[in-house]
């Protein structure tokens, strides 16, 4: 499998920084994220506090930003990093899409991260709790497995696993009428609380109910950043980092949001400037 030198997670102004310093130190790059870079750029009305451009708009930024990539002719690969895990030499990163990558340092740039996970959820991440259908559903062949879909494109997921799985029982998160396949159970109002092993089986536990299935499918649109990377130290659901921009994970570095306040473009662009020059010293240092 081909390795990248860096893998840089995340399309906002931290990711984006990164990308373009390492491409312009020669490094094989792979940046991974999302073709409209970030909601958080395109959805800004006016922008006062960006260095250069003052009162640029959200999406005269974007545009700057991707014409940016485009002169250093970088792509961006668009998939969703499911887990990325530290195997001494070099990080595996799994997606969404089914994909494996490899890179040799990899520079986390995935903003804030907002997610909670259930009680009982981490702990049982490879026992019986997924995060992907395209992935996992081969394995639940015959088998019950419950979906919990936080927005409306998921249900694509629920649906494919619906052709393997003898059964599926959806728990939608957001309020519209679900109409789906025929071995697909919606059920409505119900908030998971935690999530239990029992035997061979798995339970999501609601504030109503107790459902045991043989797998549990949390379709999220982000990523809790625990599940990210097993291992990674946080302080406050915020990833601890030196002044390098390193984490406790040795080759694993992270900028932006993800790393706390202040909240803004020109700190996350700084922070994956440090970023990608820290990852090209480590790089020339293991050579
Ligand atoms: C409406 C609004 C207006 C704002 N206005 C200003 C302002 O005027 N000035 C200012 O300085 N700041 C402003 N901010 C704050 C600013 O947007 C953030 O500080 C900045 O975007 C953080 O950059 P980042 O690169 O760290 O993360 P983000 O911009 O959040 O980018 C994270 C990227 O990671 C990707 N990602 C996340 N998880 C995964 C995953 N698992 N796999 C693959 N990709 C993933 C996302 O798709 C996204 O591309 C504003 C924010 C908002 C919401």
């Amino acid at each position: 499998m081909e390795r990248y030198e860096i893998a840089i997670i995340g399309t906002g102004p931290a990711g984006l920084s990164a990308a373009i310093t390492a491409t312009i130190r020669n490094k094989k790059i792979l940046l991974i994220g999302n073709a409209l870079l970030s909601e958080k750029v395109e959805k800004a009305q006016v922008i006062n506090n960006y260095l250069g451009l003052p009162s640029v708009t959200g999406k005269e930024l974007q545009e700057a930003f991707l014409q940016h990539l485009k002169e250093l002719d970088i792509t961006i690969t668009e998939t969703k990093v499911n887990t990325i895990y530290a195997l001494g030499d070099y990080f595996a990163i799994d997606c969404g899409d089914n994909n494996t990558y490899e890179a040799t340092c990899v520079i986390l740039a995935t903003g804030l991260s907002v997610v909670k996970p259930f009680k009982g959820e981490l702990e049982n991440i490879g026992k019986g709790v997924s995060y992907c259908a395209t992935c996992d559903a081969q394995f639940y062949k015959n088998k019950v497995a419950a979906v919990v879909g936080f927005s409306q494109e998921e249900e694509s997921e629920a649906v494919f696993l619906s052709e393997m799985a003898d059964k599926v029982l959806y728990f939608p998160m957001y309020k519209t009428d679900v109409s789906l396949g025929d071995n697909i159970e919606v059920i409505y109002g119900e908030k998971p609380q935690s999530i239990e092993k029992e035997e061979e089986k798995i339970c999501l536990v609601t504030q109503q109910s107790k459902y045991p299935v043989d797998g549990i499918f949390l379709l999220r649109d982000s990523v809790a950043v625990q599940q990210l990377v097993p291992g990674l130290k946080l302080v406050d659901n915020l990833v601890e980092v030196d002044r390098q921009m390193q984490t406790n994970l040795k080759g694993l570095f992270a900028c932006g949001d993800i790393t706390g306040a202040p909240y803004q473009y020109i700190k996350s662009a700084g922070e994956g400037n440090v970023a990608a020059l820290s990852a090209v010293s480590y790089l020339n240092k293991k050579k």
